[in-house]
């Protein structure tokens, strides 16, 4: 049998919704070995982020060393990077490990509004990471950060996807769930076509960590040979279901069901 391997490089969420743990779960859940290399440890909960202890640059690249000299992954997810260091040294870790189909989830900012990401390193995320990009997951305010200007229509997102896609990621997808409206639509930019995945959007205050699990099951199915295109279906019919299905547990924003 044939064990497809996915590395998650992100920060821990103490909460359990987002972060490593989210990503690992949704490995798990889609039948991939989960493995990972935690960039920053943070204290939180369903209220908010009460922490941020980032790692050092070494102990990161040194647990990307380790799963590269040995694990070998199919796929490899970045996540919360947090400084321009941490951004530096993944991208030079994952050249140097020749890993391939990396996606990016570009966090910045968790729903609570802590940053996850420094505001002065967004230029080294688009200079170091998305180059090395095989496909990019921003949501909507983060593709505006990417590109410097606001997104509202159809077009504007098009345009915006086309200009991430510039920046080097071979495939981007600007995530739909920070539009209004009783759709939820994604778009799929591979470099030669729009493709758009909608669903009916669900009324809920639980979708704590939905970025992170819709790339990590973007990663999961890359790992396991599918294309993009494909990759991108299962991870909407994921998410979807996780957040149909959320827990509602914790007083505040709770987490997704990554058992649905
Ligand atoms: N905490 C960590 C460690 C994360 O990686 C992420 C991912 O985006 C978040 C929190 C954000 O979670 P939320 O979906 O609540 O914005």
């Amino acid at each position: 049998m044939r064990i497809s391997k996915a590395l998650t490089i992100a920060g821990s969420d103490s909460g359990g919704g987002a972060g490593i743990q989210a990503d690992l779960k949704t490995f798990q859940e889609l039948e991939v070995y989960g493995m990972s290399a935690i960039t920053a440890v943070t204290a939180q909960n369903t209220l908010g982020v009460q922490g941020i202890f980032p790692l050092t640059v070494e102990a990161v690249i040194d647990q990307i060393k380790s799963v590269g000299a040995d694990l070998h992954p199919n796929a490899v997810k970045t996540g919360m990077l947090f400084n321009s260091e941490i951004i530096e040294a993944v991208a030079h870790a994952i050249k140097k490990e020749k890993m391939a189909k990396v996606v990016v989830d570009p966090v910045m900012i968790a729903k609570g509004g802590s940053p996850l990401l420094l505001e002065e390193s967004v230029d080294t995320l688009k200079k170091k990471l998305i180059p090395i990009a095989f496909c990019i997951t921003p949501n909507i305010p983060e593709a505006e950060k990417l590109v410097g200007f606001k997104i509202v229509s159809l077009e504007d997102r098009k345009r915006a996807a086309k200009t991430i896609f510039d920046l080097g990621a071979k495939s981007v997808v600007i995530k739909g769930g920070h539009d209004d409206g009783n759709e939820v639509t994604d778009l799929l930019f591979d470099g030669n076509t729009y493709h758009l995945f909608s669903s009916p959007r669900i009324d809920t205050k639980h979708t704590h960590g939905t970025g992170c699990t819709f790339a990590a099951a973007v990663t999961a199915e890359l790992a396991k040979g599918k294309s993009i295109l494909e990759a991108v279906e299962t991870a909407k019919s994921f998410i979807h279901a996780a957040i149909e299905d959320s827990l509602g547990i914790g007083a505040g924003h709770g987490p997704t069901n990554h058992m649905a």
